[in-house]
């Protein structure tokens, strides 16, 4: 196990044609026994930073150690990581029994009878002890996603670095998949980086969660933290499914006024002291249809979940989401004014994107509360 501290670590790629910077001055450290997620919209630099603590790519500066140790300049198999890609590559001429035990019959002296119990024990802890005499073309694409786990597992390595190791399942296997990943790598207790552009799957896995933009670090925090307490918008934004609401607001000492006469005025004016305008976020679940509420909007569509309703409505030119009970619900065209609590508001600075006011609500929030599946998955 390792604890693996980054410093200012910057990777650019480049040619005479120009340069791009995959990952800007990241800092973070990845505790030991960890499981930390990276996550972001696609070229946001999530690939390369595991590549680079992967000792797969050569690092333009900055540092990389395990527990102290600088390995920055040291090759991947110098490194005791064992990687799980979206691509399992196992070996489809070999059994299940061959594939897991590979790794071990390359790097150790181990007898054939060891690696075999080795095997059998991992694969028992797989669920997949039934299958080791049958080729990867004979198995289903969880079953393969557990025999590539097990290749990485029996090696015991100090980390696992894992990019998209879900993405080629179905919606229900994955959603399985991650369950049991999770009670994995805390039974293992291995220092895990896992990648993924799906917030969804960020939230439901990670310890901490860290959310990556050109390259740039957002912020990192657990996942009640980055849905509760953005850094910016960008974060507010990213993460939460609908996404949140947002729009721009005129200030006028405490009145905040908007599209189509949105207009609240804040229990606490000093929040937008010096501001002229702020943007104004408020998360769908948070919308509640009310009769004098501070956004007046026409509801466009209804989509009916079965336990909840998602509104879909237009404030002016500002489009909104609202996820309500599935007993509310008003018919397309109407006009519904919604409402939310101050506690629930989100204020960013229009300027920087930098969050001035987040949820102070108490409620305990579980992933499942906030987080609804897309519909990819
Ligand atoms: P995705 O979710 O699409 O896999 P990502 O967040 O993992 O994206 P990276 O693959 O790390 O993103 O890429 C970060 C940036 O670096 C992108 O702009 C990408 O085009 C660029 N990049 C990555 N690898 C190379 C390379 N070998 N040569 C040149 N540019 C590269």
């Amino acid at each position: 196990m390792a604890t693996i501290d980054i410093t200012k670590l910057r990777k650019v790629f480049g040619d005479e044609n120009g340069e791009i910077v995959a990952v800007d001055d990241l800092d973070l450290t990845v505790e030991d026994g960890e499981f930390l997620v990276f996550v972001g919209p696609s070229g946001c630099g999530k690939t390369t930073t595991l590549r680079c603590i992967a000792g797969l790519e050569d690092v333009t500066s900055g540092t990389i150690e395990f527990d102290g140790r600088d390995v920055t300049d040291r090759r991947a198999r110098e490194r005791d990581v064992a990687m799980v890609f979206q691509n399992y590559a196992l070996y489809p001429h070999m059994t299940v029994r061959k594939n897991i035990g590979f790794p071990l019959r390359l790097s150790t002296k181990q007898s054939s009878d060891e690696i075999d119990a080795r095997v059998e024990e991992i694969a028992g802890l797989l669920g997949i002890d039934t299958l080791l005499e049958q080729k990867p073309r004979e198995l289903s694409g969880g079953q393969q996603q557990r025999v590539a786990l097990g290749r990485a597992i029996i090696r015991d390595p100090e980390v696992f670095l894992m990019d998209e190791p879900l993405s080629n399942l179905d919606a229900k296997l994955r959603s399985t998949m991650r369950t049991e990943l999770q009670e994995l790598q805390s039974e293992l207790g291995v220092t895990t980086a896992y990648v993924t552009h799906d917030q969804t799957e960020a939230m439901a896995m990670g310890d901490r969660i860290v959310i990556l933009e050109g390259g740039e670090l957002q912020q990192v925090g657990t996942p009640s933290d980055v849905y509760r307490s953005p850094a910016n918008e960008f974060v507010a934004g990213f993460i939460g499914s609908p996404s949140i609401n947002a729009f721009t607001a005129d200030v006028d000492g405490g009145l905040l006024t908007g599209p189509g006469g949105f207009e609240y005025a804040l229990d606490d004016p000093s929040l937008v002291e010096g501001y002229d305008r702020v943007r104004v976020g408020v998360r769908p679940e948070d919308l509640r249809p009310e009769v004098d509420g501070a956004m007046p909007s026409e509801v466009t569509v209804v989509e009916e979940m079965g336990n909840e309703n998602f509104l879909y409505a237009r404030m002016g030119d500002v489009d909104l989401t609202a996820r309500i009970e599935s007993e509310i619900h008003p018919e397309e065209g109407v006009t519904v004014a919604f409402g939310f609590d101050e506690e629930d508001l989100y204020l960013f600075d229009p300027k920087t994107s930098e969050s001035i006011k987040t949820k102070t609500s108490e409620t305990d929030i579980s992933y499942e509360q906030y987080v609804q599946p897309g519909p990819d998955q």
